[in-house]
């Protein structure tokens, strides 16, 4: 019984600030799901289908050659290997901008799903440190926080700890939809730093981000870790855009 005063207090709360889906705004009845069963069920077919585990790309096992799909085979990439939840569509999409743009409690849901995709990747009990790809300062302040870095808190990986390490030096500008895979990466290269006193000598690192847009950042990022002696450095993205198969 010594619970019904706080179920009391919560349906007091509910009438008064009635919990909404944080994707669509229906009405839902418990705050700690974040989203309608409509929401949560689109969301999770945006998780399904299989991926390539060197780009994400949508990709059946099958096709692998060598560890990579057929979108990738002759794409130079600098990171050993990639977890992501889903495709940049539909619910997960909304999700995700949704949770850069000041729904910053989203972490709490969107953890779970990228600790699922880590776990059932080949590197997830690989991994030493948790490197979220960080912000240039100047946008952090404007947006009060580190979409990546709030997500790597709310992971649950049994030894690996959170490295904030690696910082933006330079801002860098918005990738542009129809630049080229050169010019993307003229944008980000240099970019990235290590602090002086890192530890990433020797250690397999995860990348965390929300989104893979063409991998520029991530290869970037990548590159940066292994000059600084990482031995492995793979990456786990809430989502890869632009790569749904048609
Ligand atoms: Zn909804
Ligand atoms: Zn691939």
């Amino acid at each position: 019984m010594k619970h019904v005063p706080a179920l009391a207090w919560q349906g007091f709360n509910q009438l008064l600030w009635p919990a909404v889906c944080d994707i669509c705004n229906e009405a839902i009845c418990d705050t700690d799901r974040h989203l309608c069963p409509k929401c949560w069920s689109e969301l999770l077919t945006c998780a399904a289908g299989d991926y390539c585990p060197r780009c994400g790309r949508d990709a059946s096992r099958y096709g692998l050659v060598g560890g990579a799909c057929g979108a990738c085979q002759n794409e130079e990439i600098h990171f050993d290997g990639i977890a992501r939840v889903g495709v940049y569509a539909d619910a997960l999409q909304r999700m995700i901008l949704a949770f850069k743009h000041d729904h910053s409690e989203l972490a709490a849901a969107l953890a779970p799903l990228a600790d699922a995709a880590l776990q059932g990747s080949s590197f997830g009990d690989d991994v030493d440190l948790l490197v979220p790809v960080p912000l240039h300062w100047t946008r952090r302040l404007r947006r009060g926080y580190n979409q990546s870095h709030l997500l790597a808190r709310r992971l649950h990986h049994s030894r690996a700890r959170i490295s904030t390490d690696l910082v933006r030096a330079r801002r860098t500008h918005a990738q542009p939809q129809m630049a080229t895979p050169a010019a993307r990466a003229r944008n980000v290269a240099g970019a990235f730093v290590v602090r002086d006193k890192h530890d990433f000598g020797g250690k397999a690192v995860c990348l965390v981000d929300d989104i893979k847009t063409s991998g520029a950042t991530l290869n970037e990022c990548a590159k940066t870790l292994k000059e600084a002696g990482a031995v492995k450095v793979y990456a786990l993205v809430l989502a890869v855009a632009g790569q749904k198969m048609l």
